[in-house]
């Protein structure tokens, strides 16, 4: 199975990054649109890592450590969310 580590990485964090944001920031969006507009903003913004897997299960402190940690997901969402919060598209 063919897997991209970030996308993993980015589909996990993307919910408790956007809760924590919106705890300070009310007014931005989290519908499904917006969460995949912020997902795709956060993807071009950090290295893939393809990789081919023969089990179904990932562990994400693996993803951490071959992607480079968690401090830059998170800042990957984080200017992801900043740029849809101002234009969103809808
Ligand atoms: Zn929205």
């Amino acid at each position: 199975m063919l897997k991209n580590y970030t996308e993993v990485a980015v589909a996990e964090m993307l919910p408790r990054v956007l809760e924590e944001y919106r705890k300070q920031n009310p007014d931005v969006c989290d519908c499904e649109r917006c969460r995949e507009d912020i997902m795709a903003i956060a993807l071009n913004r950090l290295p893939p890592r393809y990789v081919v897997t023969d089990e179904g299960t990932i562990y994400t402190k693996v993803i951490f450590d071959q992607i480079g940690g968690r401090a830059e997901v998170t800042a990957a969402i984080l200017h992801g969310i900043k740029v849809v919060s101002a234009h969103p598209r809808h």
